[in-house]
Formats: structure tokens, sequence, C-alpha cells
């Protein structure tokens, strides 16, 4: 806040409202700083005065953790492709992961178009901010089939390894899109420590290795992560309506007890066969519900 302050002391406006530390007013902005620790910045280009200072996350001090190197400084306003998983933790539907470049210029429309921290948003508006982004970012979106997954976990591989598969391949991807611009850092949110994420990449053919780094919250650091989070759950949320509709039933997002009654119902109608097709098999879920579909 003092930076802030004596950053826009040549500005001020002479005049501080109720609760404000000062006010300045600078090329058609307003900038006013308040007690309570928040700073406002009004006018066309207010986004982009205030990523200059950082992002949201940053200034609510959302703590995350990096393994590996520790980012470059100024990192929220470099131009970064990010990525970002969902759907390891549901019982339906797939994994889905997503990898964004977001370059500087981007930043204030991606930002006024609602682009953040994913995990303090509902679907709905996840969806519709996804809508509008999908057309202007670079990315590439990645969802792993469940009848995939469960072979794949049947023959001995673990979700982290399937994670670090989709990642590096969902960034080689936009690498190859944006070529030949080179993003000046990636981001992974992170999911493993950095050898074991390139362990699990040991067979692979093209490795994306160069600049790369690893934060847990990464949503919060880069737009790059949060446009590829918001992506990657509007993936999902697609996929897991399409399962519905296939089903005819309406199904609960997670791996809790609902979801137990919603799988033995799809036992009772489909027989288990049907149930694996749509689910990670080797959640317990599927065991409670062989148990409640007996009753
Ligand atoms: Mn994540």
């Amino acid at each position: 806040m003092e930076e802030i302050k004596a950053f826009y002391k040549p500005f001020s406006t002479g005049k501080t409202p109720p609760g404000a530390l000062f006010s300045a007013k600078k090329q058609g902005l307003t900038i006013t700083a308040y007690k309570s620790g928040k700073v406002m910045f009004q006018g066309a280009a207010g986004a982009n005065e205030a990523a200059k200072w950082g992002t949201a996350a940053e200034a609510a001090g959302v703590k995350s953790k990096s393994s590996g190197s520790p980012l470059p400084p100024q990192f929220s306003s470099k131009n970064v492709l990010g990525s970002d998983e969902v759907g390891t933790g549901d019982f339906f539907g797939p994994i889905t992961v997503c990898a964004c470049y977001v370059d500087r210029e981007q930043m204030p429309l991606l930002a006024s178009l609602g682009v953040k921290d994913s995990k303090a948003m509902k679907d709905p508006e996840i969806c519709r901010i996804a809508e509008k982004i999908i057309p202007i970012v670079p990315h590439s979106v990645l969802a792993c089939p469940n009848p995939k997954y469960n072979e794949l976990v049947a023959a001995g591989m673990n979700q982290g390894k399937m994670k670090a598969l989709l990642h590096n391949r969902a960034l080689s991807n936009v690498l190859a899109r944006i070529a030949p611009t080179r993003p000046e850092a990636i981001l992974i949110d992170q999911f493993a420590e950095k050898n074991t994420y390139y362990r699990y990449l040991a067979n692979e053919r093209e490795i994306v290795r160069e600049d790369v780094y690893f934060a847990t919250k990464a949503e919060g650091l880069h737009l790059s992560v949060a446009a590829a989070s918001i992506i990657a759950r509007y993936k999902f949320v697609q996929i897991f309506a399409e399962i519905e509709h296939e089903l005819g039933m309406t199904l609960t997002k997670g791996a809790g007890a609902k979801v137990d009654q919603e799988a033995a119902q799809i036992i009772a109608r489909y027989g288990l066969d049907t149930l694996h097709q749509y689910t990670k098999e080797h959640f317990a879920n599927t065991d409670k519900a062989i148990r409640l579909a007996r009753k």
C-alpha cells in the first residue's frame, strides 16, 4: 500500500473520500485506496493499471507453493502458457486438462470478461466466461475418456502419471499452435513434485521442459492458468451433461454419498458394465454402489 501510495502521489487529487487513504487521477483513471486495503482502479484502462500491481490473489495474500525454481518477478504480467486440470475427484466423467496461452495484450480483455480464479465461481458462470474466451485464446483441452482411464489404471498407471501425460500433451499442442511465438514462461498448476512429473514423462517422445514452473493455486498467479482452469471445467461440464443425457438421469459431481445412490441406480437399470463406461472404476464409489444395488 505504501508503494502504491508513493507511486500515485504526483497524481493526488488532494481530496480523500471517507475511509480512504488517498485518491489520485491519472490519464482518465481514478485510483482510490482504502484503509481496508482495497484499491479501486476506475476507468477504461483500470484493469490494465491494476495488473501492474499483481493479481487480486497476490493482493489477498493467497499462499501458493512452488517446487523447483521460484517464479520470476512480475510474473502475472508476463506472456505465459498455463495449464490446469479438473475432474480428478469426480466419480462420473473424465479427467480434463487444458493448456492456454495468454499474452500481456490480452490480459485487460480477459479480466474484463471475468477471467479469474474459478474456484470462487459456480459452473454456469464458468461456462458463460468459457464461451467468450474459447474463440480468443490459443488453447488445447484434452479429456481422457472413462473407458481409456479405467484401462490405464488396470494396467497399473496412477492418476498422477495420467495428469502429467495430459498436461505435457496439451502444453506441446499449444506451443505448436502459437509457434514461432514462444511464451516467456510455462506455469503448471502443481499436482506433483517437478522430478516426479518428469519421471512420469520419461517415455514420451516430446517433453516440454524449457521455462517450466510449477506452483500450487496457480489460477491466482497468472490469467493463463485461470483461463485454462475455466476452459477445462467447461469441457468437463459439457461431457458430464452428455453422460446425463445418455443415461437419462441427473448426476452429481464429486464422489459423495449421493453419487453412490446414483451409481446404484445405473447398475440396477443398465448393469455394472455401463457404470464402468462413465466412471472412474477404481474409486470406492463402485463397491458402495454395488452393495447399495444388492439391497
Ligand atoms: Mn489444479
